[in-house]
């Protein structure tokens, strides 16, 4: 065996032999597959191999589409055949809810260019003679979808990977990783130890065990899953033209035929998980006891449903172990706490993703820059709070809950609350209804009944009348706000200000001011939109989304902080409250020490002052409503005492609690995009509409070079008002122009002052044209839209100046 090479991939399921070809296919060909025994030792063999491209969010259907497109190219590239089946697939809509959660679905992948349509039962019959047509409403037909022969496809990828020059060894367990001085590692195996400038751990089941060798935690547990596959069915053996793969969801179930019998395959109502903290080292090609009474709920649903179930010989049982992260997706890229370490871990589906995830990462190896939004599958969007009791949580409600639709601005309650909020209970008392992210918890909205919680709507779900109140209220005298949910940090001492002007594509601010700075990838991408406030020279503080948090620290370390620059996270050591509102100066003004006077104290100004008798808070003017708005950020064991004083103060002003979601909506209203909807690393700072706070004349910065380089506009970033009715409009919508797509939304509400439903979105450049005969495919209707070239809501921008 080798003793170097640039990259060593660790595991050979499909996702490590997907990473080693991608590699190799980049032209890295240095590069060593080390696997313990077999290649697809762990999930990879047993898997059902079923296909299909309908999914959210984009980046899963991006890359889903991707995976399924890969199949007949590594085929031919490799000689090796993966019994690759194009049948297109049929989701079965049993309900005339389900058919709006497709509609939505159908709507959201017109972006990717997934085409689907819907069948009426009759038609879906047709296609799937196996159904019964009583027991639907309608069906979705998608032509991208089918199986693949899990071990092949592995196969496959691997022998494409060495025909490129890439080695894989197998039977070589890698027994340790000891990383060097210089960011190298050495990859400890039994037949000796190689140094490697970079590691993949793409260990699948035992992603724990691989990630602790380096001294990680993934949020990683496995769950036992089962799918049977029948004896000849007649109806199928006499058919004469493949099934179609069937997804039959409100039942949690899967099916598509193998042989001239049925591969059916459920998601139990009840989730049991395998090995929770550790996988054995010695399983491998096995199986795990099947169960099948666990399936029996599943099944009785699809008898009525493929009546042929009922009369079918069961050949074949297989109950096999696959692990998953918090939210089932996979958690990839460079981990943030290690340098060169990539993680390809926790890939729930792998047949449809592992290619799309070999790409990404290899991408993302090779250019420094997965090319694309990864954030809905970055390993650092958890924290050190994920392992353990959250993730098992986690995992069982989603499995527990597959056969559930999942609706807009939906919270779920499984493994919470991580970290509450110091004020938690005084926001619980008065009504607060909650949110999490990133092990946070903050206030959605304020529920004006007593026991009230969020109803779930493809429409207008319960909250989005007091959601709408609450708005009002910050328009027209004040709101308080909870606010501590952000990330947080502090930049430091000599070298400080030269470091960030590098770092971050803005103009710095001055002492006692804010600004807004975006931070760009090596693409010229959007990576952030952060606010900087400068309280003294070479003292910043750096404010971003609070999910983002990993994520910023692993762009601060690419950026390299000379000596002397300390840099301290801060997200969960500070809390923050947000006033907001044509009031919200006269309310600060009792209760802070400090002159907060527009004259002295002006839109962006940034100052350390006492308030409520606590030192040193630090109050930052700034909006993201639009109106006059204070951020206010003092040591956790404070928060309450400010808090107090300030619903005090404003007792005569009007002042009202509000939620993060009236926040969201007023920011419709000024245009103003968000992070992760609007904006993210699939845009440029020019389409996304943030050049204004790009200081291209400042000198060098991260990505200025690319953005320079990058004349092209591929789309614009646009908002809408839409004639949605009783509806709402929530992301993900397709656009229309002269009955094409021409765009996609990326977030939707309720325009509290100016009465409209609201759309930002994105649109092809020769489709932004104010006055043109826009739609918006809400739930299936294509609804007028009027493109607003300016904010909806005080364009000019006086009020939040004022
Ligand atoms: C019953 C069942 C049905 C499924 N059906 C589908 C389906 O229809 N479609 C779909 O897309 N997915 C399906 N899946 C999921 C799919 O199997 C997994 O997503 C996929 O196999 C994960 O691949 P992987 O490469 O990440 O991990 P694995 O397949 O677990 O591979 C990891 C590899 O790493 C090796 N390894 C571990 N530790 C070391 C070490 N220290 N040194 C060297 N090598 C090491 C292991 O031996 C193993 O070969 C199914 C899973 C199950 C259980």
């Amino acid at each position: 065996m080798q003793r170097q090479a640039r990259v060593v991939v660790i595991g050979g399921g499909i996702v490590g032999c997907s990473v080693v070809y991608h590699l190799a296919r980049a032209g890295w060909t240095d590069v060593t597959l080390l696997e313990r025994q077999e290649l697809t030792s762990g999930s990879s063999w047993h898997a059902a191999g079923s296909l299909f491209t309908l999914t959210q969010p984009n980046l899963a259907a991006q890359l889903q589409l991707y995976s399924f497109r890969s199949y007949r190219e590594i085929e031919q590239e490799s000689g090796q055949p993966v019994g690759f089946h194009l049948t297109g697939g049929i989701s079965i809509c049993r309900s005339e809810e389900e058919v709006l959660a497709h509609t939505a679905l159908q709507s959201a992948c017109r972006r990717m260019g997934i085409e689907s349509h819907f069948l009426s039962p009759e038609e879906a019959v047709r296609r799937c003679p196996i159904l019964s047509p009583g027991r639907m409403a309608a069906a979705l037909w998608e032509d991208e979808g089918g199986h693949v022969d899990p071990a092949s496809a592995t196969q496959a990828f691997a022998t494409a990977a060495r025909k490129l020059g890439a080695r894989i060894e197998r039977h070589c367990p890698v027994r340790d990783t000891r990383p060097r001085a210089d960011g190298s590692w050495d990859v400890v195996t039994e037949r000796g130890t190689i140094h490697a400038e970079y590691i993949v751990n793409a260990a699948g089941l035992w992603g724990r065990e691989v990630g602790r060798m380096a001294g990680i935690d993934l949020p990683l547990m496995p769950v036992e899953h089962h799918y049977l596959v029948t004896e000849a069915i007649p109806e199928i053996a006499d058919l004469g033209f493949e099934l179609p793969q069937i997804n039959d969801n409100e039942i949690g179930c899967y099916a598509r035929q193998e042989g001239r019998g049925l591969l059916f395959g459920a998601y139990e109502g009840r989730c049991t998980h395998w090995s929770k903290d550790a996988t054995p080292a010695d399983f491998g090609h096995e199986l795990l006891p099947d169960d099948l009474s666990r399936m029996e709920w599943n099944f009785e649903q699809a008898v009525g449903m493929m009546p042929c179930l009922a009369k079918a010989g069961i050949k074949r049982v297989i109950n096999g172990p696959m692990i998953f992260s918090p939210d089932l997706a996979p958690l990839l890229g460079p981990h943030p706490a290690l340098r060169n370490y990539y993680c390809a871990n926790g890939v729930m589906t792998g047949f449809n993703q592992g290619p799309g995830v070999g790409k990404v990462l290899a991408d993302w190896i090779v250019e420094g820059d997965p090319g694309l939004d990864a954030f809905a599958w970055d390993v650092a969007r958890f924290g050190d709070w994920a392992p353990g009791a959250f993730t098992e949580a986690r995992t069982r409600y989603f499995y527990e809950h597959r056969c559930e639709r999942g609706y807009p601005a939906q919270e779920i309650e499984a493994g919470r609350p991580v970290s509450p909020m110091p004020i938690q209970e005084k926001l619980a008392g008065a009504g607060a209804v909650f949110g999490f992210s990133f092990g946070n918890e903050h206030v959605n909205w304020f529920a004006p009944l007593p026991g009230q919680c969020d109803t779930l709507s493809y429409r207008q779900p319960n909250w989005w009348q007091p959601v709408a109140d609450e708005g009002r209220r910050i328009r027209e005298t004040a709101g308080l706000m909870e606010f501590s949910a952000l990330a947080k940090f502090s930049v430091e001492g000599p070298g400080s200000a030269a470091w960030l002007d590098r770092l971050l594509a803005g103009r710095l601010p001055e002492p006692g001011r804010l600004s807004l700075c975006p931070m760009l990838t090596p693409r010229g991408r959007v990576a952030g939109d952060l606010s900087v406030a400068c309280l003294a020279p070479e003292s910043y503080l750096v404010f971003g989304s609070d999910a983002m948090q990993l994520a910023y620290q692993r762009h601060f370390r690419a950026a390299a902080p000379p000596e002397g620059v300390r840099i301290a996270n801060l997200s969960s050591a500070l809390a923050g409250l947000h006033l907001c509102g044509p009031n919200a100066r006269d309310i600060l003004a009792q209760v802070a020490a400090g002159d907060v006077d527009n004259a002295r104290f002006p839109f962006l100004s940034a100052a350390r002052m006492p308030v409520a008798g606590v030192p040193d808070v630090i109050v930052l003017r700034v909006s993201f409503t639009g109106e006059c708005g204070y951020e206010l950020y003092m040591p956790r064991d404070r928060e309450a005492r400010v808090f107090d004083a300030l619903q005090a103060a404003g007792a005569g002003h009007g002042l009202g609690l509000v939620g993060s979601r009236s926040l969201m909506m007023t920011r419709l209203e000024k245009s103003f995009p968000a992070w992760g909807l609007e904006l993210s690393a699939d845009h440029t700072p020019v389409e996304s509409g943030l050049m204004r706070h790009v200081a291209m004349g400042k000198g060098d910065f991260f990505g200025r070079a690319a953005l320079a380089a990058r004349p092209l506009v591929r789309e614009r970033i646009a908002t809408f008002t839409v004639d949605a009715g009783a509806d709402a409009v929530w992301g993900g919508e397709a656009i229309f122009l002269d009955g094409e797509p021409v765009g996609y939304v990326t977030s939707g509400g309720w325009g509290p002052a100016v009465g409209r439903h609201i759309a930002m979105g994105y649109v092809l450049p020769d489709a932004w044209q104010p006055g043109a005969a826009h739609e918006v495919e809400v739930l299936g209707r294509r609804r007028a839209a009027v493109l607003a070239p300016r904010p909806l809501y005080d364009p000019e921008g006086t009020r939040m100046r004022g």
